[in-house]
């Protein structure tokens, strides 16, 4: 770390704190050529994964857009808005914390369609339906039977 002020290539750390809010750690330095003090900060790098479309391009993560699929799903179901905001900040969250430069399209559907079988049958259904556009109905009724057992009696 070269010194601000004189960038002499020396500095010394004279205190290390960590920082709970930020996750960042604030290094106090001093420079043992002009004697200036300043601080540094290290932060982790964490950024979303790209999303890999099926036909091989990348988009960044569209929340508004999972959001919109969502909703779409849930229209006229008895779940709140503030349930499919819930649902898309938790799936953006589980993206964030896989650490990954890149997560193919199928993977996000794949988490929406997971948090919608917990919300609302129907809704999954609807879902999956748009979602892996089925081409046969062995594959309808699969998505069917893999319902929580607790939510097929509706
Ligand atoms: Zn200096």
């Amino acid at each position: 770390m070269k010194c601000p002020f004189c960038q002499h290539a020396n500095t010394q750390v004279t205190d290390s704190r960590l920082l709970e809010e930020t996750n960042s750690i604030r290094r106090r330095r001093r420079c043992v050529s002009c004697r200036q003090r300043f601080s540094t900060f290290e932060t982790v790098e964490m950024r979303m994964p790209q999303v890999l479309k099926t036909n091989g391009s990348r988009v960044n993560f569209n929340p508004h857009k999972l959001h919109t699929s969502l909703a779409r799903a849930l229209h006229k179901r008895p779940v709140s808005p503030e349930k499919i905001d819930e649902t898309v900040t938790l799936i953006e969250q589980r993206l964030y914390q896989l650490g990954k430069k890149e997560v193919p399209s199928q993977l996000v559907g794949e988490m929406a369609m997971e948090e919608l079988a917990k919300i609302d049958q129907v809704a999954y259904v609807r879902f999956a339906s748009v979602y892996k556009s089925f081409n046969d109905v062995s594959e309808f009724t699969q998505a069917i039977a893999t319902l929580p057992q607790s939510q097929q009696t509706e």
